[in-house]
């Protein structure tokens, strides 16, 4: 078993850090290009959520805590933002609160292919949690 917990302000410029934070923590596992290149992309378009749609640009606080247990990966990535009204819709391909961002809404549909497994657990006014394990 091996753990790792990171906080770090919402900003944009913060999404490459996290990304190479968990690539790092993941590195003696000796994982292959295929492996880190999906999970950073998960990383990016959860931390992305948080950052635009969470904290609507305007800052908070996101938490990344990973748990290894041998070969699995559980990862979880957490704001207090504004939360989500309906998270079934949220999660379907192409669906976006921001089509003004020309968003495409695929981020969820692209952390349900990369990774193994996908939840995510929201209450308006509260937050957002996604927990993903590959
Ligand atoms: P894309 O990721 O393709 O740029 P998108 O962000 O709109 O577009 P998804 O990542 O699939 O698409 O998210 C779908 C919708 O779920 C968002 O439009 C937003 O309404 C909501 N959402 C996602 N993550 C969060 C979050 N952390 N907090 C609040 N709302 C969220
Ligand atoms: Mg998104």
């Amino acid at each position: 078993m091996n753990n790792m917990k990171v906080e770090f302000e919402a900003l944009p410029e913060n999404e490459g850090f996290a990304r190479v934070a968990v690539a790092a923590f993941l590195t003696p596992l000796n994982p292959t290009l295929e492996e880190i290149e999906d999970v950073k992309t998960a990383v990016s378009e959860a931390v992305t959520n948080a950052v635009i749609h969470g904290y609507k640009e305007q800052g908070g606080t996101i938490e990344i805590s990973c748990v290894l247990e041998k070969d699995l990966l559980k990862m979880e990535i957490t704001d207090q933002g504004c939360g989500i009204e309906n998270v079934e819709q949220a999660m379907e391909p192409m669906f976006t609160t921001r089509p003004d961002l020309e968003r495409s809404g695929m981020g969820f549909s692209f952390m349900e292919a990369f990774m193994d497994c996908l939840e995510v657990e929201s209450t308006v006014g509260k937050g957002t949690r996604v927990i993903m394990e590959k």
